[in-house]
C-alpha cells in the first residue's frame, strides 16, 4: 500500500521587464514558460504527472494548475494554456490505452498458461472425473 505524504504546495508568480524600446505592452508583464511535456516529472523525470486541480482560470483558455507526480509526489503549480493542457490530456489517454492493453495481455498470458497447466494435468492423469 502506498503511503500518501504531504507534499508542500509551492506558488511563485514570475514577472518579465522589458528594457529595449518602448512598446504599446506594459513593461512588466507576466511570463509565460510552456512546457510541453507536462506528463514528464521535473524532479524524477517519470511519465507520471497527473492534473490535481485547477486553481484558478488566469486568462482566456489559461488555468493555474496544480500538477502532481504519482511517481515521487512531487507538485508543481504553473499556468499553461488550453492547447498544452490538452496535449497532457492526451498523453493521459494513450497511457492509459497502453495500460489497458498491457492488462488484456497479462490476462491472456495467465489464461495460456492455466490452459497449459490443466492440459499436462490433464495428459498426466492428475484431473479424475471425480475432481468434477
Ligand atoms: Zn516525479
Amino acid at each position: 500500500m502506498l503511503e500518501q505524504v504531504p507534499v508542500p504546495c509551492v506558488r511563485f508568480n514570475v514577472q518579465m521587464r522589458w528594457d529595449g524600446l518602448p512598446t504599446d505592452q506594459p513593461a512588466r508583464r507576466p511570463a509565460r514558460f510552456e512546457v510541453p511535456d507536462l506528463h514528464i516529472c521535473r524532479a524524477c523525470e517519470r511519465p507520471f504527472v497527473v492534473p490535481q486541480s485547477v486553481l484558478d482560470v488566469t486568462g482566456q483558455d489559461e488555468y493555474l494548475m496544480e500538477l502532481r507526480c504519482n511517481n515521487c509526489g512531487t507538485v508543481v503549480v504553473g499556468t499553461h494554456g488550453e492547447e498544452v493542457l490538452e496535449a497532457l490530456d492526451r498523453e493521459l489517454d494513450r497511457q492509459s490505452a497502453d495500460m489497458a492493453a498491457a492488462l488484456e495481455l497479462w490476462q491472456v498470458t495467465r489464461q495460456i498458461e492455466e490452459i497449459d497447466a490443466f492440459a499436462h494435468a490433464l495428459q498426466a492423469g492428475h484431473i479424475l472425473p471425480e475432481d468434477f
